[in-house]
């Protein structure tokens, strides 16, 4: 059963704050480690990632809605801070909040955050405005990890990734699960584990992968686009097309990454096998 439920802010890379680094990049990559730390320790998680939305307003409605639609909690958004220029002074990680019987836990969020890698310590910040916290049906806090625009930040968030994570996951499960056993080190991701995408893509994510509605805009056979259904819900499927293209040289191993991070569109893979066919060939 599902105990916290979170997401990347955003929609597709590009359509947040961006400087340093993307926002909507570096939170899809923190959200999917703490997803895998939450599944190691065995805490039920649902992740959701927006990669069908062209717009804000539909983003926070797509969102929203699946956040209510699951099992959980705990609601938590990731997103990248930003002001405007450039500063080579640390600005920090905050934590933004609606209900005040959330704001001690958001407080120890952003102190954990702050005491595992040395970003400034900006606390809790309630923040009466923002359509994610007015309109998630749990209790729900927004992780700002840091500035894209401060070189300092960015240089410690990128040395202190993984530590970051952990603090996140650490804080999260001590919300749903007290008392819980503390994680202290997980291995990275390796590619092998990448592969081993059962264990931690949820049905929500396989939801990504197959678009139906642009299936049916892309093949004008009906039948086709049935059989492509079977195939393309079947993870099975989807990692050998993936991992065969990998092997074969005929695509880039970040394909695997997007499919573990639920970035793979329908038209993403439709396009992938078409260069591993070809590559075949040749
Ligand atoms: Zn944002």
């Amino acid at each position: 059963m599902g105990l916290i439920t979170i997401s990347p802010g955003h929609y597709l890379p590009g359509t947040g704050a961006s400087d340093l680094i993307d926002e909507v990049t570096e939170a899809r990559k923190v959200v999917s480690r703490v997803v895998q730390l939450l599944r190691v320790a065995s805490v039920g998680v649902t992740h959701i990632v927006d990669n069908t939305s062209n717009s804000t307003g539909e983003n926070l409605d797509y969102l929203i809605s699946h956040h209510n639609n699951s099992s959980r909690k705990l609601d938590v958004s990731v997103h990248f801070n930003s002001t405007s220029g450039r500063h080579d002074t640390g600005i920090g990680t905050e934590i933004l909040y609606l209900n005040d019987k959330i704001r001690t836990f958001a407080n120890k969020v952003s102190k954990s955050i702050s005491n595992a890698s040395g970003l400034r310590n900006r606390g809790a910040r309630k923040r009466i405005n923002l359509s994610f916290l007015n309109n998630t049906e749990q209790p729900s806090i927004i992780i700002e990890v840091c500035f894209v625009n401060s070189t300092v930040d960015v240089a410690i968030y990128r040395e202190k990734f993984d530590a970051i994570c952990i603090a996140i996951a650490n804080e999260l499960i001590q919300y749903v699960k007290p008392g819980h056993p503390l994680i202290k080190e997980v291995p990275h991701i390796t590619s092998q584990e990448i592969l081993d995408l059962n264990e931690y893509l949820d049905t929500d994510e396989m939801k990504s992968v197959l678009d139906k509605p642009i299936l049916k805009e892309l093949f004008s056979s009906t039948s086709l686009v049935k059989r492509l259904e079977v195939i393309l819900t079947d993870i099975e499927k989807v990692k050998w097309i993936i991992e065969k293209g990998v092997s074969e040289e005929a695509i880039q191993n970040v394909w695997l990454e997007k499919l573990e991070n639920g970035s793979l569109t329908t038209t993403d893979l439709m396009g992938l096998s078409t260069l591993i066919l070809i590559n075949g060939m040749e």
